[in-house]
């Protein structure tokens, strides 16, 4: 089995690794890179091999920075199939969808700015459009169920097994058998941390000759689950006695339900009056909530008992979905009493922004962020103390109290990556992707058993 990193390689995105077995060219993911225009440039770029050549992609999970390039994929020449759980494939619909849209609503300002500038040739070209989303679409084959293998060919069969990370994600066992002997590589695609509110805890499987690993928080600790909460529940009733809104930026898969969760849970406990007023301002994460409701198959023991009972887990007294501009507007009129949830989670875009003009300058207001702040992106100014950002170009002085709180995270923890290692026996090698090099260099030293290795961009090992 022959291994070619192109993705994610000492970076934390753009997931895409290659496998070349028993006369086969399959790809783990195809994911977008991320993290601000300069290095985004790098989407446009060459895959490192020809699409035309691929004759399955294994999907383990809808993040874009895992599913995001498909539609390049596919709009470059791959005629093969995707190959994913029904959750991931239902997920990654909405998440490509949106991603193209962006694209071409991108594109469309750029002509128009080449137009007024007066470019011989003003049309610029969106990295895909909706039509190569839906193409996309069209290549999924079926769906699997975690722990049923699935043959791709002679000799080589893949299993999908629960990474509980965000709904429908999967860690993928890829094995072959040839006359001579057998090689198999895990790849862990993003784990999550034992306990999650929602889902269930990820299940490796107990053997692997080699294992590909994200290491995202290969170096960080995150606090407990439960103090995260209750900073959470203070954070809320403080802005509310100081009598402002409560602003939450939202990542829309995963993040946003398991708020939602919290929340009703909340409500259920009295630590939050059941006549709150909750908006959850995303029409993606709407969407996402709605895929949630049709996949019990992935919930975790909380949650399936809920289910069981015939509880709607994402019902908040209170709560009103947003999908139209105009109900979207009328929120900025609240000055008061209210959770706001909207995307996007890092403040890059979306309608958080307006939310944030409407109420970051208030000294009542409390902005409560749940998820990772890249560098560069208006949430970690925020979060580093900007006095003042720039809002549809205004300076908005930030005066709301601005509150972090990081135990919500969908990704292990060090000691939850190093369990979830430690859980496979007969590992050769392990692989370390997907995580800056500071973080896969306090990580390597830990791994214990066996070499490893943190593959550079391009990279073939055989295994
Ligand atoms: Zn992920």
């Amino acid at each position: 089995m022959q291994l070619t990193f192109h993705g994610a390689a000492r970076t934390v995105t753009g997931s895409c690794h290659l496998v070349e077995a028993r006369g086969q060219r399959i790809l783990i993911d195809c994911g977008m890179v991320q993290g601000g225009r300069a290095v985004e440039e790098e989407n446009a770029g060459p895959f490192g091999f020809d699409p035309a050549s691929i004759d399955t992609v294994l999907l383990t999970h809808a993040h874009l920075d895992h599913c995001g390039r498909l539609p390049l994929l596919v709009k470059r020449g791959f005629r093969g199939r995707i190959i994913a759980t029904a959750a991931t494939r239902d997920l990654a619909r909405i998440v490509m969808l949106d991603a193209a849209h962006l694209q071409e609503e991108e594109a469309r300002r750029a002509t128009r700015r080449a137009q007024r500038h007066g470019k011989e040739r003003p049309e610029v070209q969106p990295l895909y459009s909706v039509i190569d989303a839906l193409d996309a679409m069209d290549r999924f084959e079926g769906s699997v169920a975690y722990r049923e293998a699935k043959r791709l060919g002679d000799g080589l069969r893949a299993t999908f097994f629960d990474a509980g990370h965000i709904l429908g994600s999967a860690s993928i066992l890829l094995e072959e058998e040839t006359p001579t002997g057998s090689a198999s590589v895990l790849f862990s695609g993003d784990i999550g941390g034992p306990g999650h509110p929602l889902l269930a805890d990820a299940a490796p499987p107990p053997r692997a000759d080699a294992v590909v690993m994200e290491t995202t928080y290969g170096d960080r600790l995150h606090r407990p689950y439960k103090a995260s909460l209750d900073e959470f529940h203070d954070a809320i009733h403080g802005t509310f006695a100081r009598g402002g809104n409560v602003i939450i930026p939202t990542f829309a898969l995963e993040r946003a339900q398991e708020i939602l969760f919290v929340l009703r849970d909340g409500v259920a406990t009295r630590r939050l009056q059941a006549s709150t007023q909750v908006f959850l301002d995303s029409p993606m994460a709407i969407s996402a909530t709605d895929v949630f409701r049709r996949h019990p198959e992935c919930y975790g023991s909380t949650l399936a008992a809920l289910f069981a009972r015939g509880e709607d887990p994402f019902a908040v007294p209170g709560l009103h979905f947003t999908r139209e501009t105009s109900e979207s507007m009328a929120i900025n009129r609240i000055v008061g009493g209210a959770i706001i949830m909207a995307g996007s989670g890092m403040c890059t875009g979306g309608r958080v922004r307006h939310h944030l003009k409407h109420n970051l300058y208030r000294p009542d207001a409390g902005i409560i962020f749940v998820g990772f702040a890249a560098q560069g992106t208006l949430a970690r100014k925020i979060i580093d103390g900007a006095r003042s950002v720039d809002l549809f170009g205004e300076e908005i002085p930030v005066r709301a109290r601005i509150h972090t709180i990081n135990g919500f995270s969908a990704h292990a923890d060090q000691a939850e990556l190093l369990a979830w290692r430690h859980a496979i026996a007969g590992v050769r090698t392990t692989f370390l992707v997907h995580g800056e090099e500071k973080a896969m260099a306090a990580f390597a030293p830990m791994v214990g058993n066996g070499r490893v290795e943190m593959p550079t961009q391009h990279q073939t090992f055989k295994v």
